[in-house]
């Protein structure tokens, strides 16, 4: 015997994957993507292969322990200020992030510890 709860479960489940698939597919079409099989879409991305450690569409950081674009963009930003002014603009960079609710502990680790 079901209870309400468990239904309940299960219908936010399967919502839960209805969305998921139509965001997909509209990241598709806009794309200029044609989707046969949507329903595939539940359990990868439309940009990527769905293909785990992929070299073309994964982490570099995960699969080649590589920086990612984005770490190797903080790097260039590093080299541009000085060490000294680098910890007062941080701490203020952090400052900011608390302050308009930004989780943005995790990069302004990485520059530190860089
Ligand atoms: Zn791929």
């Amino acid at each position: 015997m079901s209870k309400q709860e468990d239904r309940d479960k299960h219908s936010s489940r399967l919502h839960a994957d209805d969305t998921a698939i139509r965001k997909q597919v509209k990241i598709a079409k806009a794309h200029g993507i044609e989707i046969k099989e949507p329903h595939k879409l539940v359990k990868h991305h439309a940009l990527d292969c769905g293909v785990p450690n992929c070299p073309m569409c994964s982490s570099p950081r995960k699969t080649y322990k590589q920086p990612t674009i984005q770490e190797k963009s903080f790097d260039q930003t590093k080299a541009w200020v000085d060490e000294g002014e680098l910890d007062d603009a941080l701490d203020k960079m952090a400052r900011l992030s608390d302050e308009m609710g930004l989780g943005l502990y995790d990069e302004i680790d990485y520059i530190k510890k860089r």
